[in-house]
């Protein structure tokens, strides 16, 4: 599909990588992708062949082993991605955000470390700020960090971690006492660990446990975890930034380039679904017709093409915003929220337009009716989004009486 969600102004090396990604995933992802999700299979041949492709370091600076390209180029990539198949950019995207982290926020002794293993591949990240009972409520966390020397002892229960399993570095979100006098905001008493791990399940570390897969509706394939900390001694050198007290910030910076990345997954996902129904809607008559040519069906079409391109438009807006230095926080939310619904809004009319067959698990379209809906949580929901939305805008129009 050529037409819709074009990107103008790409340079030559970004047209290359994304139209190299394309072809990956007509060839190598949507063939599979439907019954390795219903499996709830791991594709792991896909991830070694996007580490060839350099996927795993694509915003990572060159002089650490990666591509050095900008959000834009990765959003776009990972649009492409979540066309094939939104788990696998599932994969990437935690690695993403935690290698973001790690190159705005690291010591330098943590980039050198870290992220030339994480442009090959080699260390794979997860990111954990929920817990069983607060995930948009980010300042109600309760996991803690206490000083033991030169280390720090971590205890508390950590939920929702995608790549929870397979991941090799997991940066996790407490609250650490230490130095914060009582009183302090939340936000400003809470750090970063770069915990690492083996990748796999039960205790991957001592005092570390990864229990085992959480069931799900959709975004299958990659694995969503719970996380236990009982006694875990992390060194003092793997706080995030070498300095205690600076993690809900690192993780807000984080999220903030993760929901562009939702919002393009959001795109990925909403073109792929105008893609099948517009197919389709050609192949299937009544009435003596393709159902093409029943206004109706023409309209849910082209209210579909104008939501795809509409979300792609923001959310290139967006990553560009990011890519000049300024903060998109309100580009971002706005993106990811449009994205996430319109792309929910795309998948119902796509699934309507495929009739009974829709409900059949033979069509693609069942797996898109099942993954749309974890775009409207993921990265913050619907609420949180507008909250961000709301804030920033009476920031700017402030009333000057
Ligand atoms: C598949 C999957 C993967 C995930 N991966 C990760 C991950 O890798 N790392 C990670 O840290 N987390 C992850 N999450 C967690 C995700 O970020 C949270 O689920 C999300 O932030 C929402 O939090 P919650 O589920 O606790 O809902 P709650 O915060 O309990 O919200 C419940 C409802 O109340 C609404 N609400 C909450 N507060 C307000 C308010 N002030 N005003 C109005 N409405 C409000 C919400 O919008 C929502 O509709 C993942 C979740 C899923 C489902």
């Amino acid at each position: 599909m050529a037409r819709l969600a074009q990107t103008a102004g790409l340079t030559d090396v970004q047209q290359e990588i994304v139209s190299t990604v394309r072809d990956f995933v007509d060839k190598e992802i949507i063939p599979v992708a439907t019954e390795l999700e219903h499996r709830d299979e791991y594709p792991q041949q896909i991830v070694d062949g996007l580490k060839e492709l350099g996927l795993f370091g694509l915003m990572i600076p060159e002089e650490y082993g990666g591509l050095g390209e900008s959000l834009l180029t990765y959003a776009l990539c990972v649009e492409e991605i979540a066309r094939g198949w939104m788990s696998v950019s599932g994969i990437i995207n935690t690695h993403f955000i935690v290698a973001y982290m790690l190159k705005q926020h690291g010591t330098q002794e943590q980039k050198d470390y870290f992220l030339p293993k994480m442009a090959a591949g080699e260390i794979r990240g997860a990111f954990s700020m929920s817990e069983p009972g607060l995930g948009s409520d980010v300042s109600a966390i309760t996991s803690k960090a206490v000083k033991d020397g030169d280390e720090y002892v971590l205890t508390g229960q950590k939920m929702w971690l995608t790549n929870g399993g397979t991941s090799s570095l997991v940066a996790v979100l407490v609250r650490s006492d230490e130095g914060h006098p009582e009183g302090t905001p939340p936000h400003k008493s809470m750090t970063t660990f770069l915990v690492e791990k083996e990748p796999g399940f039960g205790e991957v570390r001592p005092g570390l446990t990864i229990p085992g897969k959480i069931e799900k509706m959709g975004y299958k394939g990659v694995d969503t975890t719970e996380l236990i900390m009982d006694g875990l001694r992390i060194p003092a050198d793997r706080v995030l930034g070498g300095v205690t007290g600076r993690g809900f910030y690192q993780m807000m910076d984080g999220v903030e380039v993760g929901r562009v990345n939702v919002a393009a997954r959001g795109c990925g996902v909403a073109q792929r679904a105008f893609e099948l129904a517009v197919a389709y809607a050609q192949q299937r008559h009544t009435f003596g017709k393709p159902i093409a040519q029943h206004q109706a069906i023409q309209f849910k079409l082209a209210e579909m093409a104008t939501k795809v391109e509409a979300a792609h438009a923001m959310m290139v807006n967006a990553a560009r915003k990011k890519d000049s230095g300024q903060r998109n926080d309100l580009e971002a939310g706005m993106a990811k929220y449009l994205a996430s619904e319109y792309c929910k809004e795309v998948v119902e009319d796509a699934f309507r337009i495929h009739g009974g067959y829709g409900f059949s698990k033979e069509y693609e379209i069942e797996r898109l009716y099942r993954e749309a809906p974890m775009l409207l949580i993921g990265e913050g929901t619907a609420e949180i989004q507008k909250m961000i939305i709301g804030r920033r805008l009476l920031e700017e129009y402030r009333f000057q009486g």
